[in-house]
């Protein structure tokens, strides 16, 4: 050990750097592999649908899902792998310094000589973008053509692009009708002093987005927005519509029709109760913060790093320093240990978030109507419901649903 030690020191400082940067590189990637590894086996072994879930899961849907689940899990493992050993040999065989002379070459010819580095650094980000789209095309034509398509799965992509950005550029904002919902809402907002201005639906509908209900605005003047499908009487809206606004008449009347399962009262009130935890524990605001010293520090780290030549030449390049490299050495690079880090961080922070957020309900008296409520609103977007847990940890800043329930079961029995 000691003798080993002795060697690393005696490598000039851009060999070290190489060398960490390779390394942590490859502990990264089997740390990852070993998580997928433990996951696949939960796949494997879990056979039957939990009993929390029986009432909303059948077990033809859990086990569609499970084999699609598995069979991904595999298939990132062999393109995981590949796309490790290429980053490996790319860096090993000077692959970027390569790439940039050849930039240079182009840019050269098309009558750019080097002093226009901004043009070589395009050229060059137009190679590499080329390049990984080749190499990463036949992993991405084998996942949408012989695995989704096997499991019936295809066209998701599209599904969410259009459900997450496209639809809820159309949502449209109606104020809460005056009724029993609207009061028990401003009671509760009031009790925790919430400064609650206005409360609004939003049709929601064609979202397939995990958001149910949100808050936002600045200081005293804060508006609750509640998306349709979480609320069961929503088609009150029906008999009461909206002044002056006859056309939406036979809009909401075909709604009636295929109206969607949504949540009683009190449990739309258990969601609001956790949101609203949200905002009195002041995790929003340590959120921002948060993000703001990342990037306050990061932009600090790289003024000073960017002068540093031996980053430089620890990836080939002995007698150009252009920026554009260097942004990619630093960013992607020397970063990736502190950015592993930070990541897992905010991970366990937003979990942390969201089951005190969850106790915040809890303390308003709410765990069994937030219990029930988040059975119902996860029964469409389940996808496979079980998790190993260091899996689990170190991936999902968002609580799968068993924990959450398994944490309020806990609560209610305390
Ligand atoms: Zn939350």
């Amino acid at each position: 050990m000691a003798l080993s030690g002795e060697l690393w020191a005696e490598l000039p400082a851009e060999r070290r750097i190489f060398c960490s940067v390779l390394l942590f590189s490859w502990a990264v990637y089997l740390w990852e592999a070993f998580l997928a590894h433990r996951q696949r086996r939960v796949y494997r072994t879990t056979t039957h649908v939990p009993q929390e879930l029986g009432q909303i899961m059948d077990s033809e849907t859990f086990e569609k899902s499970r084999l699609y689940q598995l069979d991904k899990s595999t298939f990132s493992f062999w393109s995981g792998l590949y796309s490790e050993i290429e980053g490996t040999m790319i860096l090993l065989c000077g692959g970027i310094p390569f790439l940039w002379k050849l930039s240079g070459q182009i840019s050269g010819h098309a009558g750019f000589g080097q002093e226009y580095e901004i043009v070589q650094s395009l050229v060059f980000l137009l190679l590499a973008t080329l390049f990984s789209a080749m190499t990463g095309l036949p992993w991405s034509l084998y996942n949408t053509f012989v695995i989704e398509e096997k499991h019936g799965f295809n066209q998701q992509v599209l599904v969410t692009i259009y459900a997450d950005y496209i639809a809820p550029l159309f949502d449209k904002f109606i104020p809460l009708p005056e009724g029993e919902l609207k009061q028990q809402i401003e009671t509760m907002a009031k009790s925790i002093d919430f400064p609650l201005t206005k409360v609004y639906v939003v049709e929601g509908s064609k979202r397939s987005s995990h958001s149910n209900a949100y808050f936002y605005g600045f200081f005293k003047n804060k508006r609750i927005v509640l998306f349709d499908t979480l609320l069961e009487d929503y088609s009150a809206l029906n008999k009461e519509p909206a002044e002056g606004e006859d056309g939406e008449n036979e809009e909401t009347k075909s709604k009636t029709k295929n109206k969607k399962q949504g949540c009683k009262n009190e449990e739309v009130l258990a969601v609001l109760g956790h949101e609203l935890g949200h905002w009195k524990l002041g995790h929003t605001v340590k959120n921002i913060i948060i993000s703001q010293m990342n990037s306050f520090l990061c932009f600090f780290l790289f003024a000073v790093l960017i002068g540093r030549k031996e980053l430089f030449t620890a990836f080939g390049f002995y007698d150009t320093q252009p920026t554009l490299i260097g942004l990619m050495i630093i960013f992607q690079f020397i970063f990736s240990p502190y950015n592993e880090v930070l990541s897992f961080c905010l991970t366990v922070l937003s979990r942390r978030f969201e089951f005190q957020a969850d106790a915040f309900a809890k303390e308003l008296g709410k765990a069994k109507d937030l219990y029930s409520a988040l059975i119902k609103l996860n029964k469409d977007n389940l996808g496979f419901p079980v998790s190993d847990w260091i899996f689990s940890m170190w991936h999902y800043s968002h609580p799968p649903l068993l924990e959450r329930l398994q944490a309020l079961k806990d609560a209610k029995q305390e």
